[in-house]
């Protein structure tokens, strides 16, 4: 009797529709700008809505790709690659479906932070989401039930947001199905950054990565700069990426634009140095330099008093320094510097 009423509660749970409603049509070709509306009843306003900014391009029967930045609001490569797709698009090229969403988390996008200011939602860190859930939670289950569904190839783009800064890579996971690891590194090949990374994550429980790819997509991720900003170059890496992977996907025509890149792995967590005292950093080496074990990589100088050391920090291991801490003060426990290591 028990596990029947579990079975019930479980039936009625997955019944639960999610509330938000695209005022564009997923399905049709076209090409159709418009939004996600989430109704969000709050303080300041009791029926309000929030609209976030949806882009779908379709153009007959191909394969359909899923395109989205602001994942983390504080990150804008991928928003601004995606902005300047949409702009101009030019449908006779496309032989297939794009759904881009560029400002995926949107409050967060609004408020440039990488969590929601509404419920401190770390969409990267959510999923599947909850279709009742916080407004963080619905966006998720909007995505793990409704777009991501509809995908063949899927791009999310990242960069260090505030607190770190990455060489400019495309990176794609080790998984158990091999002809999809396959798949993906290929895909992430052909987005042409620098750097190709199969990547190892310190933290993939709720990642929207583990949920694309426990679908079976080809999915494909970026890290490239961050700090809070952007610039030229990595810019034009997006937008280049970008065309590459729409092309490789088969859902726009063009030829590739190759890019020389280097393949990069991470074998084990040795590759991630964390500060074990808070303080000032000093970093001692240089994005896409090459260390030695033992080598220095950073300083943490103590704030409250002078007269007294700084912690050395030294490397794990042989490593090509990929991403490093950006502001100039480190908490405890924070990422000081991630390695990885030629394929
Ligand atoms: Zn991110």
């Amino acid at each position: 009797m028990l596990l029947h009423h579990a079975a019930r509660a479980i039936c009625q749970m997955s019944a639960r529709r999610n509330p938000i409603t695209a005022t564009i049509p997923l399905d049709e070709d076209g090409v159709h700008h418009g939004y996600l509306v989430l109704p969000w009843s709050r303080d300041q306003s009791a029926w309000g809505t929030m609209r976030i900014p949806i882009c779908v391009v379709k153009n007959g029967s191909g394969p359909t790709a899923l395109i989205t930045g602001g994942n983390h609001g504080d990150e804008y490569e991928g928003p601004l690659a995606i902005a300047d797709w949409a702009n101009s698009i030019d449908i006779n090229y496309v032989a297939g479906r794009v759904i881009a969403v560029p400002f995926m988390n949107y409050p967060a996008f609004l408020a440039a932070k990488r969590t929601s200011p509404v419920d401190g939602g770390n969409m990267n860190r959510l999923f599947p989401g909850r279709p009742d859930g916080s407004v963080s939670e619905k966006i998720a289950d909007y995505f793990q039930n409704t777009l991501l569904p509809e995908a063949d190839c899927v791009l999310d783009y990242h960069s260090g947001g505030k607190t770190l800064d990455f060489v400019c890579l495309a990176a794609s996971h080790v998984l158990d199905d091999k002809e999809q690891q396959a798949r993906c590194a290929a895909a992430r090949d052909a987005f042409g950054a620098p750097y190709s990374l199969l990547m190892r994550e310190i933290d993939s429980v709720g990642m929207y990565d583990d949920a694309a790819e426990s679908l079976g997509k080809t999915f494909v991720t970026t890290e490239l700069r961050g700090g809070g900003s952007n610039s030229p170059q990595s810019i034009a890496i997006a937008r280049r990426g970008l065309r590459n992977f729409l092309i490789h996907c088969g859902v726009v025509e063009g030829e590739l634009e190759n890019a020389s890149s280097r393949r990069l792995v991470q074998p084990d967590g040795s590759c991630f140095h964390f500060a074990e005292q808070a303080g000032m950093v000093e970093l001692t080496v240089n994005l896409e330099a090459a260390v030695k074990a033992g080598e220095l990589v950073a300083r943490i100088w103590p704030i409250n008093s002078t007269g007294s050391p700084a912690l050395n920090v030294h490397a794990n291991r042989d490593g090509i320094l990929i991403a490093r801490h950006f502001p100039g003060l480190v908490q405890e426990g924070d990422c000081l510097a991630v390695l990885a290591v030629d394929a």
